[in-house]
């Protein structure tokens, strides 16, 4: 802190007072920030003296003496540095008000766009999806396509006074090609498409989803004629007034806002609304009535014929091999949906391109659907009692689904395991007649459950009671739910030809909290647990009794399943065969 051009020498106080007093300084100055007193002396030195404060003997003192004495508050460094703190300080303040204001500015301008529709609007022709990459559904589309002949020419169906249906609903489990349906209008249709996920109108803000109902119709009608495809539409469209603890309000003033803009529109008005869901039963009943969505199709699983459609379309960007036969993949694929084929194509094409190969073969085909069924395959297991013991228990469901004439046809029995923690599976061709007709006869089911209980009869047999394992609860559950819908639902049991509960228990918040009360008494709720009960355990004394006399038969498919690991079905069949055959020829 120098202040002179010489270096400040420091004296005490009382040498300051008699400098004075001798007249040795020349001028004082008094810093009383600092209480600090700089005294130049007469010989050109600069003294410092530190002073009370407030001290009133150096300014009587300086005055005594005739010595010019002078006070400054020095705006000096540390003065200067608390007045640029301020100064920043200030500088910082407005800088972060400005910020704030900016923002909130944006919120509320964002809060102004917010019900705006965020549909999409696809130009006419932009999409790719044409009816030819749908397959499988032939039903749906030929519907649809009378949909989009209602777009292109309304006058042919207008001059004989049909009117233009309003509102279209496709209906179907996921994965069918709704969506992909919807999108081929698109693509075909020639007309403007507005596009959205009913999701989407739903938001955190009351009142936005039916503000953007509304923007949407607008806009919609301003391009008539044009097509409006709401997907997923339960997602707003659910029965009003339930779930728990009351409705949903925002939900419940979309849906209103939706129907009331269904009525809005005139007939014939050049505006049709499409929509897809899952889950046509819990969708508001107002929603279907006539002159909103007055059309409903419905889109099936594929049927055999379909799934080498669809397998076919997926194969057509593919290169495929020779060897591989989509009339036999669809003959393999049975409860497929199109996302579930689409998904098998594209996972043997990953598996062929991991091989380097060029082209998919059957064997990537196979990989591909013990993926897509199974999940990823796990490590071997080490040859251990844990292995022998799941390869007795999927021999006992491979035999048996063998020897069961009503039963499905063995596959293919592996004790490769997979990454779900599955040991090892016997995996059956379910009975294409059956799932396509949807009629399954009591002696299947009887078949199903003895089928089942293969993998712990097995257990059973080779390694006694005491060394069963609950590997076999998952078949368990199996053979209880099944029993039980033979019992309550079709009638085959002693409780005779009688309906006790109705399709789907599935609990749904959306409309039944809880189950509804059963129809009937508690002592019937009794006899129908034993009558489950009986089927099961007759069941599993069914597959005792066959596979008890057939030890060595069983003892032999489990060594030749260690060693190869998997066994197809025509080996198993061959292998079964050859010891009936044997059975039959040896003497009783
Ligand atoms: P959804 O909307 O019914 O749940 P998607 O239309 O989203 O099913 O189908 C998903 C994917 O599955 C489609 O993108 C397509 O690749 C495939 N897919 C489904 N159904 C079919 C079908 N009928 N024909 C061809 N591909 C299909
Ligand atoms: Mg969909
Ligand atoms: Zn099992």
């Amino acid at each position: 802190m120098a202040k002179g051009d010489q270096p400040a020498v420091k004296i005490t106080y009382s040498h300051l007072l008699r400098a004075l007093r001798d007249g040795q300084v020349k001028e004082m100055t008094l810093y009383p920030r600092e209480d600090l007193v700089q005294a130049q002396l007469k010989d050109g030195r600069t003294a410092r003296v530190a002073v009370f404060n407030d001290d009133p003997q150096i300014p009587r003192m300086a005055e005594a003496a005739g010595v010019p004495f002078s006070v400054r508050y020095d705006p000096d460094e540390g003065a200067m540095a608390a007045a640029l703190t301020n100064a920043l300080l200030g500088v910082l303040l407005i800088g972060l008000l400005v910020l704030l204001l900016r923002r909130s500015a944006s919120v509320a301008q964002k809060a102004l766009g917010f019900g705006r529709s965020q549909a999409r609007l696809q130009p006419e022709g932009s999409l790719a999806v044409r009816f030819d990459d749908v397959a499988g559904i032939d039903e749906a589309k030929v519907e649809l396509q009378e949909v989009v002949a209602f777009l292109k020419e309304p006058e042919r169906f207008t001059s004989i006074g049909a009117r233009i249906p309003r509102g279209v609903l496709l209906v179907g489990p996921p994965g069918t090609g709704k969506t992909l349906l919807a999108r081929a209008i698109a693509g075909e249709a020639g007309v403007p498409f507005f596009s959205i996920s009913a999701s989407e109108f739903v938001e955190m803000f009351v009142g936005v989803g039916a503000s953007r109902v509304r923007d949407l119709f607008r806009q919609a009608k301003a391009k008539a004629p044009c097509i409006v495809f709401i997907d997923e539409i339960d997602a707003v469209g659910r029965q009003r007034g339930a779930g728990i603890g009351g409705g949903n309000d925002e939900r419940e003033q979309t849906l209103n806002q939706l129907l009331t803009e269904m009525d809005g529109f005139e007939d014939n008005s050049g505006v049709i609304l499409l929509a897809a869901t899952n889950r046509a039963d819990v969708l508001d009943t107002a929603l279907l009535r006539p002159g909103r969505f007055d059309r409903q199709i419905m889109v099936e699983l594929p049927d055999r014929r379909g799934r080498e459609a669809i397998l076919g379309v997926h194969a057509r960007t593919r290169p495929l091999g020779e060897d591989v036969s989509l009339a036999l993949w669809a003959r393999r694929t049975p409860g497929f949906s199109g996302a579930d084929l689409a998904n098998l194509v594209n996972e043997a094409a990953i598996l062929t391109a991991r091989r380097q190969r060029s082209a998919i073969d059957e064997q990537s085909m196979n990989e591909a659907l013990e993926r897509v069924t199974m999940g990823l395959a796990a490590r071997p297991l080490q040859d251990s009692a844990k292995k022998r013991l799941i390869a007795y228990h999927e021999v006992g469901h491979a035999l048996l689904t063998t020897l069961l004439p009503a039963a499905d046809a063995l596959d293919k029995v592996t004790l490769l395991p997979r990454a779900n923690g599955v040991g090892g599976f016997a995996r059956t061709t379910p009975d294409e007649e059956i799932l396509d007709s949807g009629l399954i006869s009591r002696a299947y089911l009887d078949a199903r459950l003895v089928v089942a209980m293969g993998g712990r009869a097995a257990e059973l047999v080779v390694f006694g009671p005491a060394e069963v394992t609950q590997g076999a609860s998952s078949d368990l559950e199996m053979v209880t739910r099944t029993a039980r819908e033979m019992v309550t639902r079709h009638g085959f049991s002693e409780l005779g030809p009688m309906a006790l509960e109705r399709d789907g228990g599935e609990v749904f918040l959306g409309r039944d909290w809880m189950r509804p009360e059963p129809d009937y008494s508690a002592r019937t709720a009794t006899i129908i647990d034993r009558a489950v009960q009986r089927m099961a355990r007759s069941a599993l004394d069914r597959a005792v009794a066959m596979l008890e006399p057939r030890r060595v038969l069983l003892d032999q498919l489990v060594e030749q399943l260690i060693e190869h690991e998997t066994l197809s079905g025509e080996t198993f069949r061959a292998l079964v065969e050859a010891d009936e055959q044997r059975r039959a020829l040896a003497p009783a």
